[in-house]
C-alpha cells in the first residue's frame, strides 16, 4: 500500500476551506473513490507526491505537458520572462511572436486573440460567432465539453459528466435556450436542427475529436459534412481544439482531417503549463472584436508575458515534427501492450488512440458517441485506476477523461505501465 499520510493531512485541511478540497472537480477522486494525492514536484514523465511516492503520469496536467513536466527549455523561458516583470497590461513582444507562431502553424487561423483559459476561449468564440452572424442559436454536441461558460454547460462532458451534472444547476434556462444539442456523428440530427431553426444558427461548436466523454472519432467525412452544412446555411464552424491543438499535430485536428473551420479555440499546450486560452480564425470575423468591432472581449492578464514565453517555448519545441513521431511510437507501444494484457486476462477492452491521446473502455461495443461511452464498465474502471495507482501509474481519475503521453516518456515508462496493466487486469 502507498503511504499517504501527508496527502491525507493536506486533504483534510483543504476540505475546511476549499469546496470538496479541490479547485477543479475532477481532481477529487470521487468517481473512482478515495482521496487525491498532493503533488510536491514533477519532472519529465513523473510526478512525486508529498509522501515521496513517484508516479508515471498520464494526466500531464490535463493536456498541457506535452514536453513532460518542468521541461528545461520552458522553465528557462519562464524564468527569463519573470526577470523582466510578470504583467504589464500593455502590449509586450511575446504576444506578437505567439500570434505569428499560431497563425503559421494552424491553417485556418489568420488572426488570434489570447485569453486566460479554454473556457474564456470558447465563450468568446461563441459571442464572436453570434455578433458576426447576428444570430443567436448555436449547435453543440452531447458529451462535448467546452469549459464552463453558461450557454455551453449543456449536456457537457468532463467533470460535468463525471459527477452526473452535464447540465449544471445555476444556469437559467433562458441562458441555454439558444443552445441546440445533437448527438455526435449524427448527420440527420444536424440537418433537422438547421431545418427547425432557419437563419437562426450562428454556428456549430465541437471538439473535432471529442475527448471529454471518453475519446472517439468523427466518422468518415463527418467534419467535411459540418463544413458544408454550416457554409450552406450562413453559420460558422467552430473547432474547439483546446485539447487537440498542437497535440495531435502542430496544426491540430484540422490539419489531420484537412478541414478549415471559421474559428478555432486553443488552450493547454499553447500556455506551456501556465494559464492560457486563445481563439482565432478568419480575419474578417476576428476583426469584429473590440477595439475594431462591436463584439466586446478583454482581459487584465491576457497575453501575459510568462504564459506567452512558456507557450512559445512549448510550440517551438514541436515545430520540427520529431516530437509527434516519438509520441506516435510510444502511443502504439502502449496500445499494443495494453491490448495484449487485456487479451491475456480475458478482459473485454476497447482502446481508442490518436497519437499521444488515448482512452480505454471496458466494453466490447464499438464507440462513436457519448451514449456508447456510457456502456463501459464503471466499476471495472475504478478498480483498474486504483490498481494502476498502487503500482505507480497515474491515470485520470475518471473513465471519461483522455490520457496523454509526453515526449519525456520513455519506452521503459511504457513497458512498466504495460506490466502494471497486465497485473491489474488479472485482478479485475
Ligand atoms: N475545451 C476543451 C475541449 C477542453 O478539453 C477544456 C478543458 N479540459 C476546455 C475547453 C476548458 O478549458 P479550461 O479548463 O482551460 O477552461
Amino acid at each position: 500500500m502507498l503511504t499517504r499520510t501527508k496527502s491525507e493531512e493536506l486533504f483534510q485541511a483543504a476540505l475546511k476551506h476549499i469546496p470538496g478540497g479541490v479547485n477543479s472537480p475532477v481532481r477529487a477522486f470521487r468517481s473512482v473513490g478515495g482521496n487525491p494525492f498532493f503533488v510536491d514536484r514533477a519532472s519529465g514523465s513523473r510526478v512525486t507526491d508529498v509522501d515521496g511516492n513517484e508516479f508515471i503520469d498520464y494526466v500531464g496536467t490535463w493536456g498541457p505537458a506535452i514536453h513532460g513536466h518542468a521541461a528545461p527549455h520552458i522553465i528557462n523561458a519562464i524564468k527569463d520572462a519573470a526577470d523582466r516583470g510578470t504583467s504589464f497590461g500593455i502590449p509586450n513582444p511575446y504576444e506578437v511572436q505567439m500570434a505569428d507562431l499560431v497563425v503559421s502553424s494552424v491553417q485556418s487561423v489568420e488572426k488570434i486573440r489570447m485569453c486566460n483559459s479554454g473556457t474564456e476561449a470558447t465563450m468568446s468564440a461563441i459571442r464572436l460567432a453570434r455578433g458576426f452572424t447576428e444570430r443567436d442559436k448555436i449547435i453543440k454536441f452531447d458529451g462535448c465539453y467546452h469549459g464552463h461558460a453558461d450557454s455551453l454547460l449543456v449536456k457537457a462532458g468532463s467533470g460535468a459528466l463525471t459527477f452526473g451534472s452535464p447540465d449544471s444547476a445555476g444556469v437559467p434556462a433562458a441562458f441555454t435556450q439558444h443552445t441546440v444539442v445533437v448527438p455526435f456523428n449524427d448527420r440527420a440530427a444536424i440537418q433537422a436542427a438547421f431545418e427547425a431553426n432557419p437563419d437562426q444558427i450562428a454556428g456549430i461548436i465541437l471538439e473535432p475529436i471529442p475527448a471529454n466523454a471518453g475519446l472517439y472519432f468523427p466518422e468518415d467525412d463527418f467534419l467535411q459534412f459540418l463544413r458544408e452544412i454550416t457554409a450552406a446555411n450562413g453559420a460558422l464552424l467552430i473547432f474547439d481544439e483546446v485539447m487537440t491543438g498542437f497535440r495531435v499535430a502542430l496544426g491540430g485536428v484540422q490539419e489531420r482531417y484537412d478541414v478549415k473551420p471559421d474559428l478555432s479555440c486553443f488552450g493547454k499546450i499553447i500556455g506551456g503549463g501556465l494559464p492560457v486560452g486563445a481563439f482565432g480564425g478568419r480575419a474578417e470575423i476576428m476583426d469584429c472584436l473590440a477595439p475594431l468591432g462591436a463584439v466586446y472581449q478583454a482581459g487584465t492578464l491576457s497575453g501575459n508575458p510568462l504564459a506567452m514565453a512558456a507557450g512559445i517555448a512549448a510550440i517551438e519545441g514541436l515545430k520540427d515534427g520529431n516530437g509527434y513521431k516519438k509520441l506516435e511510437a510510444l502511443g502504439q507501444r502502449l496500445e499494443d501492450g495494453v491490448m495484449q494484457a487485456a487479451a491475456d486476462a480475458d478482459i473485454p477492452l476497447v482502446f481508442h488512440r490518436i497519437g499521444s491521446m488515448f482512452c480505454a473502455f471496458f466494453t466490447t461495443e464499438s464507440i462513436s458517441n457519448v451514449a456508447d461511452v456510457m456502456k463501459g464498465d464503471a466499476d471495472r474502471f475504478s478498480k483498474f485506476f486504483h490498481g494502476m495507482l498502487e503500482r505507480g501509474v497515474y491515470l485520470a481519475p475518471s473513465r471519461f477523461e483522455t490520457g496523454f503521453i509526453s515526449t519525456a516518456h520513455t519506452e521503459e515508462d511504457i513497458d512498466k505501465t504495460v506490466a502494471a496493466a497486465a497485473e491489474v487486469m488479472k485482478t479485475l
